[in-house]
């Protein structure tokens, strides 16, 4: 057994870290704002060996989720908007408040698409102590099944 503490999840989930030990890195480059890299993940988790593409198509469903985001965002910013400023049918507060959102999202854009994945790869890997010895499990394409791997 691990003697290590469990990490906390949201913070795992928000620096963007391995779900099975949140340890290990999810993303090859730091920056999100580095467009040409922006998801370049490495094929598996560096500390625990956990593949991240699960299965080819894998992050298809991730546009759920970053929708879900948006449109979450997008509630908390009208909410700020709403008490800061205000809106009302006389003026065109409203439609300010939804062109500076349009650019918000789409300035984080970059960041919204790798905290989607990170969000989605929660839902099917969980997090494991035991990491270090267990091996993971594996979709294998003979059996369509997801099957325990032997640790090398
Ligand atoms: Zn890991």
């Amino acid at each position: 057994m691990s003697k290590e503490s469990r990490p906390n999840m949201m913070w795992s989930v928000l620096t963007m870290r391995c779900p099975r030990c949140r340890h290990g890195k999810m993303f090859t480059h730091g920056n999100p704002w580095n467009l040409g890299k922006v998801l370049e993940m490495p094929k598996r988790c560096a500390e625990c060996n956990q593949p991240f593409e699960l299965e080819v198509g894998f992050w298809w469903g991730t546009g759920y989720v970053s929708y879900g985001l948006s449109v979450a965002l997008s509630l908390v910013s009208f909410a700020i908007w709403y008490i800061l400023i205000g809106t009302s049918t006389k003026d065109n507060r409203f439609f300010w408040w939804l062109g500076i959102n349009v650019f918000l999202l789409l300035a984080f854009q970059p960041w919204l698409m790798r905290i989607s994945r990170v969000i989605y790869l929660y839902f099917f890997v969980s997090y494991n102590p035991n990491y270090k010895v267990e091996g993971v499990t594996q979709f294998d394409y003979q059996s369509d099944e997801y099957m325990d791997e032997k640790n090398q």
